[in-house]
């Protein structure tokens, strides 16, 4: 093996291959000019690359994801798929992608909010063999598996934390368990970073290196997305928006802080006032339905977040300045209710240079976490197939 700086030509043009191969996983089908635009190659390089590539049966023509008459390159079906999982509080979905980014199937089943660990991890199994099947992909020709839990993960032991939304996982070692399950290499991320990933693959942050994802669920959590990459900070938690302090003489929040964002605008907080007019367990879709159709009370809580959010969100905007910001989870559906008082207080308090970033709606719904799952394999995976497809 050469040992010397720039290595040997047929080093060289293999470690070229690899990062064409990288840049069509990431992005989705490109063209030659745009894949010699990102690589640095010269146009002749990357031609011959693919000709090369396209004989080993890495690459098919594609549909450009920015749409017209372009031909694009595009990872084969035969180049591998992605897997992603996502558990919920009540539900397992499972979607399986090519590498091309075209999602192929998509499966749910309904999960009792008690079960074990072990249970959760046999059923998702069971979705994934079956969709592999159904699919007729082998498992070696599975680039990874991405899988979101709700609640939170330490770093250093991979065991699920103390999780008031999924009792049976604490102290369980998720990406090993389902790893074991699979025989697969496995990566959890929380939900927040997941959306992020799934908006910029396929949905209102396309084509975004520089995205602040906010979450307004349950809790409150932004991912972020900094030149192109998951950021995560040195401990793990960045993004953990929910736990800015908004207003100090504020309701006291679950991490013991008070007036946290997330004590300001998650769904303790848009519900607790609503309890008199909505009885006595309301949900977010109650309150996002009963505004829609015009429900003053509803209306005014979800401004009311709308405004505690927009400051966060001035402060995010003036600190990173992202390209976008995308409001995603279940508050997000009552749309131009909770974005309009957003964008007013964030274009009030931001600096002038970020005042005019766009702040938009999610456009994944529910589905936003499974498809993160998938997208955390296509953008974040170290670990591409290096075999060329089986002819
Ligand atoms: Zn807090």
């Amino acid at each position: 093996m050469s040992v010397s700086g720039s290595g040997s030509p047929s080093e060289l043009r293999a470690a070229n291959r690899g990062r064409i191969l990288d840049l069509l996983r990431t992005n989705g089908p490109m063209t030659q000019a745009e894949l010699a635009r990102a690589s640095g190659l010269s146009p002749a390089t990357i031609s011959s690359i693919a000709r090369e590539l396209r004989g080993d049966g890495w690459l098919d023509d594609g549909d450009h994801p920015g749409g017209g008459r372009r031909r694009a390159l595009a990872l084969s079906r035969s180049a591998g798929v992605a897997v992603g999982i996502d558990f919920g509080h009540s539900h397992v979905r499972v979607a399986v992608a090519d590498l091309a980014h075209t999602v192929l199937t998509e499966a749910e089943e309904p999960l009792d909010v008690d079960h074990a660990a072990e249970e959760g991890v046999e059923l998702a199994g069971r979705l994934v063999d079956e969709q592999l099947e159904a699919l007729g992909v082998a498992r070696d020709r599975v680039t990874g598996v991405g899988m979101g839990l709700p609640g939170p993960l330490r770093r250093d032991s991979g065991e699920v934390g103390d999780s008031a939304i999924l009792p049976g996982w604490i102290g369980a070692r998720p990406e090993a368990l389902m790893s074991a399950r699979l025989g697969l290499a496995v990566r959890v991320e929380n939900d927040a970073n997941l959306g992020a990933l799934a908006e910029i693959v396929w949905g209102a942050g396309r084509g975004c290196s520089e995205l602040v994802y906010v979450k307004v669920a349950s809790g409150v959590g932004a991912g972020l997305v900094l030149n192109g990459r998951l950021y995560h900070g040195s401990t793990g938690t960045a993004g953990e928006i929910g736990h800015l302090t908004i207003d100090e003489s504020g309701p006291v929040c679950r991490c013991g802080n008070r007036g946290c964002l997330e004590a300001l605008a998650g769904a303790d907080a848009v519900l607790e006032p609503l309890r008199r007019r909505l009885g006595d367990r309301p949900t977010l879709r109650d309150v996002v339905a009963r505004a829609r159709a015009g429900d003053t009370g509803c209306r005014r809580v979800i401004a009311d977040a709308g405004h505690a959010l927009g400051l966060a969100v001035a402060g995010v905007c003036n600190l990173l300045a992202p390209e976008r910001v995308v409001v995603g989870g279940e508050l997000a559906a009552a749309g131009d209710l909770l974005l309009d008082p957003l964008r007013a207080i964030a274009a009030r308090s931001a600096i002038a240079a970020t005042r005019r970033l766009p702040i938009t709606a999610g456009v994944l719904g529910e589905r936003a976490e499974v498809l993160g799952a998938v997208a955390l394999v296509l953008r974040e995976s170290q670990r591409f197939v290096a075999e060329p497809p089986a002819a």
